[in-house]
């Protein structure tokens, strides 16, 4: 079977591997049919302090979706042709915050690792996974779009309403409405009556960001941005900062938080050192939230939300035969939503 797979930092390669044996018990076999790519897939785990446990050659791909081509011994409820996305990491399905329901804080993931980041991915043609992480995609909704659901729309949900609790109604500020997160943060807080805020780096994407229907777009490169925020709520700041920028942006981030306004960060693509001012965080009654994956239930409302017609956005579709253009295009910076791989 074909495999995409990185082979150093950077460099990814179409690789021929063999075909996975027959699904175990309690296992389904999943025909790939897309694969979302984040940059992650790219870059290898700059930035990020799970680096060390990097192995090459690497199957990238930690979302995707795809249809179930086999099903193991004693497993239930599915048949084969299902249309199916599947959980990024193999919880262990019996710890306590498996029980709860709070997959991604599985005590054994850190030990086991996450798909496509230190154990291989998603973007092959065939994988067995478990039958209790394979989730199925509701009518209506296409294996594109759903292919975004396990991490783009599940780490957004899980942000904006497990951990900062987004109310009907309040402000918050998402950074980089372009990508693939920021837009589907944009669009998820929209759709519950929020007043959105965006931060963009060129005026193209401050357009179609308006589109989605931010209220506000910054253009950061033009503008401090906080000061803008702080302009835009006559002096009060905003209710909510969703964060993943890290460095460039954090300080301000908390510069344009409300007097008890909460923070929530999923990632820190500019660097992942900051500085801040104690004082001003209990002065001012901050509440910040490291979020970090997204649990089964959070993919089941993605996949919901999708099928009321809060679509993902995606930039641009590619097939394995064009994976050179797909890289280049998730490099550049004029990258607006999503980009697909198709198998
Ligand atoms: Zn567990």
């Amino acid at each position: 079977m074909r495999a995409l797979t990185l082979i150093a930092d950077r460099k990814l390669e179409l690789a021929d591997l063999p075909d996975p044996r027959p699904p175990a018990a309690g296992e389904v076999q999943i025909r790939v049919r897309a694969v979302g790519l984040n940059h992650l897939d790219l870059w290898g785990y700059r930035g990020m302090a799970f680096a060390k446990r990097q192995k090459f050659p690497l199957v990238v791909g930690a979302e995707a979706a795809g249809e179930v081509a086999a099903i193991g011994p004693g497993v239930n409820g599915f048949s084969i042709g299902d249309r199916v996305v599947m959980y990024g990491a193999i919880t262990c399905g019996e710890c306590k915050a498996c029980r709860e329901g709070r997959d991604n804080l599985c005590e054994e993931v850190p030990k086991r690792g996450i798909m496509g980041f230190h154990i291989d991915g998603f973007a092959r043609e065939l994988i067995n996974m478990p039958a209790r992480l394979t989730i199925k995609v509701p009518d209506g909704v296409s294996l594109r779009d759903a292919a975004c659901a396990p991490i783009a729309f599940a780490t957004v949900e899980h942000m904006l309403f497990d951990n900062a609790k987004l109310q009907p109604g309040e402000m918050i500020l998402v950074h980089a409405g372009g990508s693939g997160i920021g837009t589907a943060a944009i669009k998820m807080a929209k759709a519950i009556g929020c007043t959105v805020i965006t931060t963009v780096g060129d005026d193209a994407k401050a357009d179609k960001a308006k589109a989605l229907g931010a209220d506000h777009v910054i253009n950061y490169r033009a503008d401090r941005f906080e000061h803008e925020v702080r302009k835009l709520t006559g002096k009060k700041g905003v209710d909510v900062v969703f964060e993943h920028v890290g460095a460039d942006t954090f300080p301000g981030s908390l510069l344009a938080l409300k007097r008890g306004g909460r923070l929530v960060t999923c990632g820190a693509t500019s660097g992942p050192s900051v500085t801040f001012n104690l004082m001003q965080l209990f002065q001012q009654q901050y509440k910040i939230f490291g979020s970090f994956g997204a649990s089964l239930r959070n993919i089941r409302a993605s996949l919901a939300k999708m099928a009321d017609g809060i679509a993902p956005v995606i930039d641009s579709e590619f097939t394995l035969g064009d994976i050179e253009q797909g890289l280049k295009r998730l490099e550049s910076r004029q990258v607006f939503g999503k980009i697909i791989i198709n198998f």
